[in-house]
């Protein structure tokens, strides 16, 4: 039977993880590991939220693991060489891990192979522990991924999916397996002050919650900005905390609401398996239009008022406050704000991209960056040169004002669709509220981003 290793990476959970069901399937002993990645930091990923967030869940997961009899052991350093030196200490003959996505990743699982090969240990790569389908398992005739989403949806809904996996019940850990303190959250400065608690325990309590009390109305409510009737499960996912296979196998058959909410899931997926297929597209143009962007530099001041949600659109402004707050913000949100910033300003996506994955809690490559391509136009979207009008999205999708109400409390004060144009308020009556009239006029931008698509 032998020692395992388990490395934990974006599966930093007990239930359904295939990577830890097949240690302690497999093996006497277990370490599971979680290597602190300085790569991660230096490259620009580990922003405050997420730091906050990750320490949440190696907290959550060394406790869970303690009631069934092991412990998380948690090192600093290169992964592969810290991988090999507790592999070595234990004489492991296996190390177990998740396949991993993005270029990274993917780079980081060749070297591990190599360096344990090397030292005659094997390393067992699991798939769909990340994504509910493994990005590869289906393609379309002729190509390595799919770059519609329907004809995707189509064929991930016809994929055999696998039944979850439960957590172990016990574990042991070899004697003698040194291991760093945790991060604590109160170690991180720079949080957003709305910052959700994270760790298994919360997302399987916030799951359950959802399902019984939202889930049924999903489809209806979900782009409902003030309602904020969608699960709020992206963190979760992000970290792997919650597995997606259980997600979908916990509501399928569910009626309506819970099939739009694995049609979420599905889009996923589908980012995962762009990125999988086409790993420069984190910060390259999927498909190029030759855009020439206007630059931090070039549009400073717009760039800096839709950073700071002042730029005068309130609904734009309001999301923009809730991402700051919260880390977090409403998919609606998501897409006016960077579809303002890409296409009503021409700012180039990988600005607002940067900004996102500076905040976000689930910021993540596949997702944040893909679905900027999306909205900027660059991406998978069939309709790539559509601009979304703030004042429309705003009286759509907050009818009565309270999203923006509730971020923006300088326009407490407006009631009906006012509040999403303060500007036609009488010059005397609109001196009285403390909010910058609009930077750009939305006509012109809507104008010159056409023009430089060659679209006039
Ligand atoms: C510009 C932009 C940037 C984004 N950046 C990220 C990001 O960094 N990380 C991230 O997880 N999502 C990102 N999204 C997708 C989406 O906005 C969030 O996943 C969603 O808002 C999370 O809220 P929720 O968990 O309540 O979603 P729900 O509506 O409850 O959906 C359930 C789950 O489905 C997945 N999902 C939903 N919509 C999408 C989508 N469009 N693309 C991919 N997966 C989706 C998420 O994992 C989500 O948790 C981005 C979208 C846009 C337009």
């Amino acid at each position: 039977m032998g020692v395992s290793v388990v490395l934990f990476t974006s599966n930093l959970r007990l239930h359904d993880n295939p990577p830890l069901h097949s240690a302690a399937r497999t093996a006497d002993a277990v370490v599971p590991l979680f290597v602190r990645d300085p790569a991660i930091g230096s490259a620009g990923f580990d922003a405050p939220n997420r730091r906050a967030f990750l320490a949440d869940c190696l907290a959550d997961l060394d406790a869970g693991l303690r009631e069934r009899g092991a412990r998380l052991v948690v090192r600093s350093g290169d992964v592969t060489e810290q991988v090999c030196a507790v592999a070595a200490g234990v004489d492991a003959d296996q190390v177990h891990v998740a396949a991993g996505v993005s270029g990274y990743a993917r780079r980081r699982e060749e070297r591990l192979r190599a360096a344990l090969e090397a030292e005659r240990r094997r390393l067992c790569v699991h798939d769909a522990v990340v994504t509910a389908v493994a990005p590869g398992e289906i393609t379309p005739g002729g190509g390595d991924h799919f770059a519609v989403f329907t004809p995707y949806l189509r064929h991930w809904l016809g994929v055999p999916m696998r039944g979850p996996l439960g957590a172990p019940r016990r574990l042991r850990v070899p004697d003698g397996v040194r291991s760093e303190p945790l991060p604590s959250r109160a170690e991180v400065s720079g949080l957003s002050p709305g910052l959700a608690a994270g760790g298994e325990s919360e997302g399987r309590r916030r799951f359950a919650r959802w399902r019984r009390d939202r889930m049924a109305a999903y489809h209806e409510h979900h782009d409902d900005l003030a309602g904020d009737a969608t699960s709020r499960l992206s963190p979760h996912l992000h970290f792997g905390t919650l597995s997606p296979v259980e997600l979908v196998h916990r509501s399928r058959d569910g009626g309506p609401g819970a099939d739009a909410f694995v049609r979420q899931l599905a889009w996923r997926d589908f980012h995962h398996q762009v990125l999988a297929a086409r790993p420069q597209s984190s910060w390259s143009d999927y498909r190029t239009h030759h855009d020439r962007w206007r630059t931090p530099r070039s549009a400073a001041r717009e760039v800096e008022a839709w950073r700071a949600g002042r730029t005068g659109y309130p609904v734009v402004d309001a999301a923009m406050r809730q991402l700051q707050h919260e880390g977090w913000m409403h998919n609606r949100g998501r897409l006016l704000t960077a579809s303002f910033l890409a296409k009503t300003l021409y700012v180039d996506w990988r600005v607002g991209a940067r900004h996102f994955l500076d905040l976000l809690v689930d910021g993540d490559i596949p997702n944040n960056q893909l679905n900027w391509q999306w909205v900027a136009g660059t991406g998978t979207d069939t309709r790539p040169n559509r601009v979304l009008n703030p004042v429309v999205q705003g009286r759509r999708y907050d009818p009565h004002g309270e999203y923006v109400r509730r971020w923006v409390p300088e326009l407490q004060g407006l009631h009906g669709s006012l509040v999403h144009e303060p500007w036609r308020l009488p010059p005397a009556e609109r001196a009285g509220y403390d909010y910058p009239g609009p930077i750009v006029d939305l006509t012109e931008g809507v104008a010159r981003f056409r023009r430089s698509r060659g679209k006039e």
